[in-house]
């Protein structure tokens, strides 16, 4: 029965019932929790209320039945585990409710402490504490704090006022001066905030303030910042959150306690070494939230020698287990070292290749296990440009490198005007004191984040970092002053607008623009720097992972170029070939002239002339790349977009004729050119006159194009090189329309190659759904195919390409209909399912078809495993591109998982 199921349903687990491998149920903080329990650490006792409960209740507005009696019974053990009782007047226990999603949204969701803490019990507190009355009275007071803001919506400024006030009083800006008089005092404002905001009291009753935070953890999920968070990161919307109970532990009981964040390796750098951030007589949350400077984790060897190296041993441990780079949250309490959370850490981009060869070397994880734990994403990010310094830049500030990169942009000072420059198309630096949660669509919006406090773990670090944004935290120099829309340092002042430029790697700060230079990699695939040679660890790191992938890759790489510059950068980059060479650009620049007489023909005389004088043209580019690529395989498409984009403009040419009749000049060809545009002007261009129809219509144009580019295969062969051209036909719908192309452009190629020995292949883009659903006839007149899953896409969704994005795909994601947008990933339900179709039917009527795409999903990290499991023989990308896609490749070959390495 339904509801006995409900009833029974388990909800919540002991942190030693459960285990890392339970993330979809426990979230991954409580499922760490239980596994660094069960390895014996020091964890503080606790229990996990499910993602399941959260749904439930995110589901039906109240909390599903059984829960409360679960909650109940859990409390009860952990009770008895502790000898104490939650709240309990003379000796309480107090808990941490705190959120834990199945990925790790930093910030995001909710947390309150001293969970248990009232008027009565907060003597208790005192007494437990060795009669320490200033510990007790601040803990409530961060009770009240934490409870109003995030349980009950009060404005958390007031709070800082508050405080603010009492320092004033007493004559200091460090919150340490305060005593337990004045916290005691400022309990009793606090409590008159609360009222005045929810108009009820504090509530004293352990049990209900236990409920009410486990309620707002689940309902954060939903909170607005979360929302956005999970957008920007693609985690779907509907896992929900697990809540963690567990026994409060306090950093805040005097010089021999503190609280600090640990990396097992540099999450910068991926360097070896001890790192981190202490803070002595804190709680967690002063560290991450960067409101107070911290110390070098390392600090601690002399602070406390005894927990320092307990927390080297358990760092060691825990690699070792996890196999992987672990952050740790840690709290001593007289020196009492408790482990609080860990989990696989996040890491920068060249850290996530560094550390995969280190693993490696150390014998951890094997070369296919280090291929899966860097992605395509990473490596685009690495082959960012990065400043050019000389001595004419001077940084003004250091502050601490967060996340890498190079970013210039003028300075705003709130989230909301760096939407709004950004929305402008101005490249915007968001300057804070320190980000909040609230600051992130200004995050999102800006090339670069820059606070004047916290460490690597404050918040705008950790979500640069996830972001894979410029980010410079900490930058103390730096007097930042919002509401005056300023900051100084060293005597500048910097206004709003004013532009400036930062160094995520080495943490310095720039006055003014400086110029940018390409990143080792480039340079590496440039071919400029030997991996063998170099001690950078990161071309090493690189190298090694590249070279695993290309082993372990079953598609092949090709570039779309068209240029001979563009083919042979693509080379060095790894390119196998050209997938796709665009014939239009060759019709550009003075040659547009050759195109108006072409169009402009009267006679057929005219109209040959005028292709007569394109072919050698045609020839020479053709020449170039054949040589660039010397004998890898060059697809060539005839040309594509509709002639009348080669003319200028309707009104443009209007003009240009009324002005010059009003002046009395020959008009004779600008009216013929009017006439033209006019008598070719389509409504839906995109659906109109281009591709084959062209061929099709305008005698003589695809032949001419065959013909150069067999004259070039000849050209190049005979002068001892060899080429190996492969004639596209785009936007083909029919066999029959390919078959009338192939036979003409057969005949020329006969002739012109005579016994040259070239061989040419003729096939067709895919990219007009009804040939993907007559691929099997298609195929019969086709050497290969080669997916246009842009206009694939355009047409299958019925999309137009140019204008949607910009138009109203924000509307469609925030409404979830897709989670990107389906030209830049492909849609593997709609479109990937009519490229399973051709492939498949086109496989089934001509075995071993040629299978590639061209479009500009074939650089897409998540694209190129779906294009790996449909089977195709190769993608195509943009040259810079090129090693995304090898990568990716390489892992969608040795993984089953998909290419998500979050
Ligand atoms: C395509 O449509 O995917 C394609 C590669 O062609 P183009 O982008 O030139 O239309
Ligand atoms: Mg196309």
């Amino acid at each position: 029965m339904a509801a006995q199921e409900t009833v029974d349903h388990k909800y919540v687990y002991d942190f030693a019932e459960g285990n890392k491998d339970l993330k979809d149920l426990l979230g991954g903080k409580g499922a760490n929790l239980a596994e660094m329990t069960n390895l014996g650490l020091p964890v503080p006792p606790g229990f996990t209320i499910t993602t399941e409960a959260c749904k439930a209740y995110l589901a039906t507005g109240r909390q599903p039945d059984g829960l409360a009696e679960q909650i109940e019974a859990h409390l009860e053990s952990l009770e008895r585990e502790m000898g104490r009782k939650l709240g309990d007047p003379n000796d309480p226990l107090l808990v941490s409710v705190r959120s834990g999603a199945k990925f790790s949204m930093p910030g995001m969701m909710e947390t309150v402490l001293n969970v248990g803490l009232n008027d009565r019990s907060v003597v208790g507190l005192s007494a437990q504490a060795g009669g320490n009355d200033r510990f007790a009275w601040d803990s409530y007071r961060r009770l009240i704090q934490m409870f109003g803001k995030t349980v009950c919506d009060v404005p958390g400024e007031e709070f800082e006022h508050a405080i603010d006030d009492a320092k004033r009083a007493k004559g200091t800006n460090n919150d340490l001066d305060l005593d337990a008089d004045d916290l005691r005092g400022l309990v009793d404002a606090y409590k008159k905030i609360f009222a005045k905001h929810t108009g009820r009291e504090f509530p004293q009753e352990p049990r209900e303030q236990l409920d009410l935070a486990i309620r707002a953890v689940f309902d954060s999920w939903n909170a607005e910042r979360a929302v956005v968070y999970r957008r920007q990161e693609r985690i779907p919307a509907d896992l929900g959150t697990a809540v963690n109970v567990v026994a409060m532990v306090f950093g805040n009981l005097g010089a021999d306690s503190g609280t600090g964040v640990a990396f097992t390796r540099d999450p910068g750098s991926g360097a070896q070494g001890i790192y981190g951030d202490y803070l002595a007589n804190a709680q967690g949350e002063d560290v991450v939230a960067g409101i107070r400077n911290t110390v070098p984790l390392q600090e601690l060897e002399r602070i406390d020698k005894k927990s320092y190296d307990e927390l080297l041993g358990y760092m060691a441990r825990l690699e070792e287990h996890y196999k992987d780079l672990c952050d740790i949250e840690f709290t001593i309490e007289r020196g009492k070292l408790w482990m609080l959370q860990t989990r696989v850490g996040k890491r920068t981009a060249a850290a996530a290749f560094v550390i995969a060869g280190q693993l490696v070397d150390e014998g951890l994880i094997d070369l296919n296990e280090a291929l899966h734990r860097v992605n395509g994403a990473q490596l685009a990010q690495l082959m960012f440009p990065r400043f050019q310094l000389d001595h004419e830049f001077e940084a003004v500030a250091k502050g601490i490198g967060a996340s890498p990169g190079a970013a210039v942009g003028k300075v705003v000072f709130t989230s909301d005007r760096a939407v709004e420059l950004a929305a402008e198309g101005e490249a915007v630096i968001l300057v804070r004191r320190e980000t909040n949660p609230d600051d992130l669509n200004g995050m999102i919006a800006a090339k670069g984040i820059l606070t004047s406090r916290g460490g690597k773990t404050s918040h705008a670090a950790v979500v640069a970092r996830g972001m894979g944004k410029t980010c410079v935290s900490g930058a103390d120099e730096l007097d930042v002053n919002v509401p005056a829309k300023k900051f100084t340092v060293g005597g500048h002042t910097v206004n709003e607008g004013d532009v400036v430029s930062i160094d995520g790697t080495t943490g310095k700060v720039y006055l003014g623009e400086v110029p940018v230079m390409p990143s080792e990699v480039v340079q590496y695939f440039e071919g400029e720097l030997d991996a063998e040679r170099t001690d950078d660890p990161l071309v090493r790191a690189v190298h090694r992972i590249m070279t695993h992938a290309d082993a372990a890759r079953r598609l092949r790489v090709r570039t779309n170029a068209d240029t001979g510059a563009d083919a042979a950068r693509a080379r060095r980059f790894g390119a196998e070939g050209i997938g796709l060479c665009r014939t239009e650009h060759m019709f550009l620049g003075e040659r547009r002239e050759l195109v108006e007489r072409l169009i402009l023909a009267a006679t057929e005389a005219e109209r040959e002339q005028a292709l007569a004088a394109l072919l050698p043209l045609q020839r020479e580019d053709f020449v170039e790349i054949f040589r660039e690529m010397d004998g890898l395989p060059v697809t060539v498409r005839l040309i594509d977009p509709p002639l009348h984009e080669f003319l200028p403009p309707l009104e443009q040419l209007a003009v240009n004729v009324a002005v010059a009749q009003e002046r009395g000049e020959d008009v004779a060809k600008e009216e013929a050119l009017l006439a033209a545009v006019r008598r070719m002007h389509e409504e839906n261009p995109m659906l109109g006159l281009r591709g084959v129809r062209l061929g099709l219509v305008i005698p003589g144009l695809f032949a001419m194009q065959v013909r150069a580019i067999a004259e070039a295969a000849v050209t190049v062969v005979r002068a001892g090189g060899a080429a190996c051209p492969e004639i596209m036909v785009p936007l083909v719908g029919a066999v029959q329309e390919l078959e009338t192309v192939r036979t003409e452009a057969e005949k020329i190629i006969a002739e012109v190659i005579g016994d040259s020995g070239v061989e040419v292949l003729i096939g067709t883009m895919i990219e007009v759904p009804r040939a993907a659903l007559t691929a099997g006839q298609i195929a019969e007149a086709a050497q290969f195919f080669s997916f246009g899953t842009n206009d694939l896409t355009q047409m299958g969704w019925g999309f137009s390409r140019d204008d949607v994005e910009g138009a109203f795909f924000w509307r469609y994601l925030e409404l979830g209909i897709f989670g990107i947008s389906p030209f830049e990933s492909i849609d593997r339900d709609g479109v990937g399912r009519l490229v399973r179709i051709a492939a498949e039917e086109g496989r089934a009527a001509r075995p071993g078809l040629k299978l590639g795409v061209c479009g500009e999903h074939g650089g897409d990290p998540d694209s190129v495993h779906f294009f790996h499991e449909v089977g195709l023989d190769y993608v195509s990308c943009s040259p810079f591109r090129v090693p995304v896609a090898r990568l990716e490749a390489g892992r969608a070959a040795v993984t089953t998982t998909g290419s998500d390495s979050r």
